[in-house]
C-alpha cells in the first residue's frame, strides 16, 4: 500500500514513517495540511495517517478538504492526536476520518491498523472493478460487444443535441444483414452467431471517427450515428461497408442475392437538425432500408431528410423580418410577408406550420389581424406566435382573448423565440 503520513512533528513523523516502511509499504510524508493537499491532488494514495494539530490548516480541516477534492473515490483516513477528548474524536468522524489513534503510536497497533484497512481497501478495489463490469454489461451486446439499443438511444440523443446546438450535419445509417433466417436455416444458429460477429468486425473498423456511435439494434440489424458527416462522407462508408463485407465472402449459398452474405443499408442525412427529432431521423433510415430491401437487397439508399416545417413571419418592420428569420434558419424554412394586402391568403395557402404576426400591425389594433383569420377561414388552426410593443399586462389580456399560443414583446428575444417555434413544431 501507499501510505501518506501527515504529522507537523519531525520525531514522530520520523518514527511512524519507519514503521510503516518495515511492514513493507510505500511512506509519502507531509510536514503540514497544504503539502499533503498537494499529494494528494498528484498521487493516488491507499492510507492516510493524519495528525490533527499542525499549523496551518489542522488535520480535520485538511481532511474535509481531501474528501471534497476525492468525491466519491474513498481512501481510509486514520487521525493521530495526543487529544483523548471524546468531542474531538466526533469531530474527527464528521470531518471524513474513519479511526482514531492515540500517541505516542505503537508499531505494533500501527500495524494492526494498516492491515485492518488493507482489507476494506481491496473490497473497494473489487467493488470498483465489479461496478466498472456491471456498466459495461449493461451498456453492451452480449455476442457482439457492440452498445446495445438502450445505451445507443442515451448516447445518440446526446450527441443530436449537440449537433442541433452547433447546427451541424448528422447521418444515421441502418444495416441489414440480408437473408439471414435463410443463413440461420442453412448453416445453423451457432454459425448465425459467429457470421453476425464477422459483420460487426466489418462494421467496427469502417465506422471507427471519434464521435461516431455504432451500436447492434436488433437481431441481425445494427444502427450507426455519423456526426459532422455530409453526402459524400456518407456514400463512402456505404461503398466500405458492402466492399469490405464483400472481400470478407462469408458463404452463403441459399442467398438469392449473391454467393456470400451482403447487407442493405438505409441512410438519412441531415444538414441541420434542428426542427425534429432524432426518432423521425432513425424511422427515416428505416424508410431508407426498406427501400433497399425491395431494391433487391445488397445496396445502399441514401436520403436527405429535410424537415420542410414551414413558418411565416408577418411584419411590416423589415429589420425585424431579417434578425427572424436569421435566427430561424436552419430550424425551419422561413418565409415573410410585409404586411402586404395579401398576407392572409398567403398564409392560408402556404399553410405555415407555425405563424408569427406582428400584431401592432399598421394603423390596426392588433387583434384584428387574428379575428380576420379566424373569420375568413373558420377552421384556420395554425399555431400563432404574436409580436408586439404592448406592456406585460396588456399582453396577457391580449393573450386571453387572442387563442394565440405564445407572445412575445417586441423587441423580441432571439432565444424565446426559437425555443417557441420548436416547441410548436413538434
Ligand atoms: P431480409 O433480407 O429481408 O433482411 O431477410 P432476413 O431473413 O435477414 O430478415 P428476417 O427479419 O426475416 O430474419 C432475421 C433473422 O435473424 C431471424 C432471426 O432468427 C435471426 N436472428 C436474429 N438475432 C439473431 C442472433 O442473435 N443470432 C442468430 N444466429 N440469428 C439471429
Ligand atoms: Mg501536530
Ligand atoms: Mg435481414
Ligand atoms: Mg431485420
Amino acid at each position: 500500500m501507499r501510505v501518506l503520513v501527515v504529522e507537523d512533528s519531525a520525531t514522530v513523523r520520523h518514527a511512524m514513517s519507519s514503521y510503516v516502511a518495515s511492514a513493507g509499504h510505500e511512506v509519502i510524508v507531509a510536514q503540514d495540511g497544504e503539502h499533503a493537499l498537494q499529494i494528494v491532488e498528484s498521487t493516488p494514495v491507499d492510507l492516510i495517517f493524519m495528525d490533527i494539530q499542525m499549523p496551518g490548516l489542522d488535520g480535520f480541516e485538511t481532511t474535509r478538504l481531501i474528501r471534497e477534492g476525492l468525491g466519491d473515490f474513498w481512501v481510509p483516513i486514520i487521525f493521530v492526536t495526543g487529544d483523548k477528548n471524546e468531542n474531538s474524536y466526533e469531530e474527527g468522524i464528521e470531518a471524513g476520518g474513519d479511526d482514531y489513534l492515540i500517541k505516542p503510536v505503537s508499531e505494533i497497533i500501527l500495524n494492526a491498523k494498516i492491515q485492518a484497512m488493507e482489507r476494506i481497501v481491496a473490497m473497494r478495489n473489487q467493488l470498483t472493478t465489479l461496478n466498472r463490469e456491471l456498466l459495461e454489461v449493461s451498456q453492451k451486446d452480449g455476442l457482439t460487444g457492440l452498445y446495445n439499443r438502450r445505451t445507443f438511444d442515451e448516447k445518440a440523443l446526446y450527441q443530436w443535441r449537440l449537433a442541433a446546438r452547433n447546427k451541424e450535419p448528422m447521418a444515421v445509417l441502418i444495416m441489414d444483414i440480408d437473408h439471414f433466417k435463410l443463413y440461420n436455416d442453412t448453416y445453423g444458429h451457432p454459425e448465425g452467431d459467429k457470421c453476425i460477429c464477422k459483420v460487426t468486425e466489418v462494421l467496427r473498423a469502417c465506422v471507427s471517427r471519434p464521435g461516431d456511435l455504432l451500436a447492434r439494434y436488433g437481431g441481425e440489424e445494427f444502427i450507426a450515428l455519423l456526426p459532422h458527416t455530409p453526402e459524400e462522407g456518407v456514400r463512402h462508408i456505404c461503398d466500405e461497408l458492402r466492399q469490405t463485407l464483400f472481400d470478407l465472402n462469408i458463404k452463403h449459398r441459399t442467398s438469392t442475392t449473391s454467393d456470400r452474405i451482403t447487407i442493405s443499408i438505409g441512410a438519412s442525412m441531415m444538414n441541420y437538425t434542428t426542427g425534429t427529432t432524432l426518432n423521425e431521423q432513425i424511422k427515416y433510415a428505416d424508410l431508407a432500408l426498406y427501400q433497399s430491401k425491395s431494391r433487391g437487397r445488397d445496396c445502399a439508399t441514401l436520403k436527405m431528410y429535410q424537415p420542410h416545417r414551414k413558418v411565416l413571419v408577418i411584419d411590416d418592420d423589415t429589420k425585424n423580418l431579417e434578425q427572424i428569420s436569421a435566427a430561424l434558419d436552419g430550424h425551419c424554412s422561413v418565409n415573410i410577408n410585409r404586411y402586404q394586402e395579401d398576407w392572409l391568403s398567403q398564409a392560408l395557402e402556404l399553410k405555415p406550420d407555425v405563424l408569427v404576426l406582428d400584431i401592432d400591425g399598421p394603423g390596426s389594433p392588433g387583434l384584428k389581424y387574428c379575428q380576420q383569420s379566424r373569420n375568413k377561414a373558420n377552421n384556420y388552426t395554425t399555431p400563432m406566435i404574436f409580436m408586439s410593443t404592448a406592456e406585460k399586462d396588456v399582453l396577457l389580456e391580449l393573450g386571453k382573448k387572442s387563442g394565440a399560443r405564445a407572445l412575445l414583446q417586441k423587441p423580441v428575444d432571439k432565444h424565446r423565440l426559437i425555443a417557441k417555434v420548436n416547441e410548436l413544431l413538434t
